[in-house]
């Protein structure tokens, strides 16, 4: 099948099938409460994991609870978020998005509600946030709700543009619509789910900006980007290519 795959979406098909093999099934419960994933998403711009949840945790310890959150001195905030990139800029945005939610649920602080909105009405909702862009709003309606969009980070954008899925000109802000459209007639939410984690996984663990593990990679066989750089992939790059991740000896994938 990767020898003759030559559409963008006979390509996208062959790497979800190819990557769920090769990293396995993905664990289908949440990893956070829908207001953690869309406060610690925004945090996290530009910022590194660790440093992201150092600045959740130290401003849910400072004042308690997203009342206390809104409630807060807008210095205060700064000072707690103060790990992020943009504390001054961030700060100001939670505590908008905080009333925001206030106003909509009439008092609580929940996006549980988004769960009988349509896909459409929910994504204009969180989109209109300050700070909240395409990216973080279908990690919200995806990961907590099973709503069928498609986050497209830089390392799922990285690798559908090495393997020819999206032109080189495609943004990662375009890249939402084009994947989405391509997709979603084909997998349910949790095809997306999992082409989302995998794709992820795979442009944080080996198609990497730098220097790509192509040898390590059960998709060069129809890459752009390794018949560029080695070729067409021989008959022995490709035996030669590990059937499965290997986490006893490259480490543990992230959740
Ligand atoms: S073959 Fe190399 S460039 Fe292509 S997807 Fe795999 S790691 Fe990325």
């Amino acid at each position: 099948m990767a020898q003759t795959t030559s559409s963008a979406l006979d390509k996208a098909l062959a790497d979800h099938q190819i990557l769920n093999e090769f990293y396995g099934p993905v664990p289908k419960a949440p990893r956070r409460t829908p207001m953690r994933e869309l406060i610690s998403t925004l945090l996290s711009h530009r910022t590194t994991h660790a440093d992201e949840e150092l600045a959740y945790d130290r401003m849910l310890e400072a004042f308690g609870d997203w009342p206390g959150v809104l409630a807060a001195p807008l210095d205060e905030l700064i000072h707690a978020i103060r790990t992020t990139r943009w504390p001054a800029t961030q700060a100001p945005r939670i505590q908008d998005i905080l009333r925001r939610i206030q106003a909509e649920t009439g008092g609580e602080f929940t996006l549980d509600f988004l769960a009988d909105w349509p896909t459409e009405r929910a994504m204009q909702w969180l989109t209109d946030m300050p700070g909240i862009g395409l990216k973080t709003a279908s990690l919200v309606l995806l990961f907590n709700f099973r709503k069928p969009v498609l986050p497209v980070d830089a390392h799922v954008h990285r690798v559908m543009q090495r393997l020819g899925v999206l032109g080189p000109k495609v943004s990662v802000e375009k890249a939402h619509e084009v994947l989405l459209t391509m997709l979603k007639p084909e997998l349910d939410p949790e095809g997306l789910f999992n082409f989302h984690k995998h794709n992820y996984w795979h442009g944080q663990q080996i198609c990497f900006f730098q220097r790509p593990n192509c040898p390590r990679c059960p998709l060069k066989g129809f890459c752009n980007y390794y018949t560029e750089h080695f070729g067409p992939a021989t008959p022995e790059a490709l035996a030669a290519t590990p059937a499965h991740w290997d986490a006893a000896a490259w480490g543990k994938l992230p959740h």
